[in-house]
């Protein structure tokens, strides 16, 4: 029985995780759970699941979960809930929040030595220094719950680091792939939310739509398997069907296919090294007929090109680039910004940023709330 932590279990991908459980109920118990805010579900879901302790990181919601579950569970509170949730007994923990938040919650789960599915990318693209550095000194192993990442992942297992030549991360495109750059201009946040092919958060659905989620996995690839960034390539797949690739020195190219499902991902990392049964529908190749592929467009996209340079420059720039994406993401949610203005936020905090060396948690949310300063200073002030 592998004993599992869910961080975010009312998020998209904690919902998925958890009816993976559900399916594998002697394989795994759920020892730990989390919400932001939403108590409600998270109620049901202590009903069904049982665990020890919760977490509650909405101060303003702790009071009505204590208030509902009494003496029942083990209720911690704030952000450092979060963390004491992370340090529980467990074999694995799962890290499915949304946004740099999650750092401290992934560096917890590294330093108790406990495995950790990672699914909240923002922790390595913000943190990716810190996270390797505490990696060679704990018996924790990351897997990748990004779909991509595992891909890349699977195609590397019996493979030699030396023997890459690059890993190709593929991209849907998301749902304004085919639009004129004068038909991004008037967007909806409505319309940026209907991903073609994913079934996913409304932050990350953003991303996909401004391809910032393609930038932010380029360098969270660049952390996790520790290649170069000359070594990663992004290519446009928007079938999907291929989740990415590995091409090795002698030419020959690894892909990892399979149905556009996160359920899929998040099982491999709760039952690696094994594979269970899945109820997901298999893929039918004769139907999918061929593949297509495409480069993509950074002039209607930047935020691909900024979050490669931010990668390359490296010291505090890819925390600079997730901070002023984060602001400008829910500025443009809240109407505040149009579509276009995103990647303009961002651009415009990047050159303003003077780099720093991220020598430990204290400096990067310094240049964190810097960089949230500036990005917030940009949308309050925004004329198009
Ligand atoms: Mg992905």
């Amino acid at each position: 029985m592998k004993k599992l932590i869910i961080l975010g279990s009312t998020g998209s991908i904690g919902r998925q995780a958890l009816d993976i459980i559900r399916r594998h109920r002697d394989m795994f118990q759920v020892v730990g759970l989390s919400t932001h805010k939403n108590v409600e579900l998270l109620m049901k879901q202590v009903d069904e699941f049982g665990p020890k302790a919760v977490a509650v990181s909405d101060h303003n919601s702790i009071q009505a979960m204590r208030k509902k579950l009494g003496k029942r569970v083990e209720i911690l509170g704030g952000e450092s809930g979060l963390v004491e949730l992370s340090l529980l007994d467990a074999d694995l923990a799962l890290n499915a929040l949304v946004g740099s938040v999650g750092l401290e919650s992934t560096i917890a789960i590294i330093k108790s030595g406990k495995d950790l599915a990672l699914a909240n990318k923002e922790s390595m693209v913000v943190g990716g220094e810190i996270i390797n550095h505490l990696l060679t000194k704990s018996e924790s192993n990351i897997i990748p719950v990004d779909s991509e990442h595992s891909a890349i992942y699977q195609c590397l297992l019996g493979e030699k680091k030396q023997e890459i030549n690059k890993v190709i991360l593929t991209a849907s495109g998301g749902p304004f792939k085919d639009k004129k750059l004068s038909e991004l201009k008037n967007v909806t946040p409505k319309e940026a939310l209907a991903h073609p092919r994913w079934n996913m958060g409304k932050k990350i659905s953003i991303d996909s739509a401004t391809l910032m989620n393609k930038g932010l996995e380029v360098i969270e690839a660049h952390f996790l398997f520790k290649q170069n960034y000359d070594e990663i390539e992004v290519i446009i797949h928007p079938q999907s069907i291929i989740h990415s690739m590995v091409e090795f020195m002698d030419g020959s190219i690894k892909a990892h296919l399979g149905p556009t499902d996160m359920r899929i991902p998040i099982q491999y990392a709760f039952s690696y090294p094994e594979r269970l049964e899945s109820s997901v529908p298999k893929l039918n190749l004769l139907e999918v007929r061929e593949l297509v592929f495409e480069k993509p467009n950074l002039v209607n996209f930047p935020c691909l090109e900024y979050a490669i340079e931010a990668g390359r420059n490296g010291k505090s720039f890819p925390a600079v680039l997730n901070a002023a994406n984060e602001e400008a993401v829910e500025a443009f949610l809240k109407e505040k910004i149009p579509f276009l203005g995103i990647s303009k936020v961002i651009y415009e905090v990047l050159s303003e940023h003077k780099p720093m060396d991220i020598v430990d948690i204290k400096v990067l949310k310094e240049v964190e709330g810097l960089a949230r300063g500036k990005a917030k200073e940009k949308i309050d002030s925004w004329r198009s």
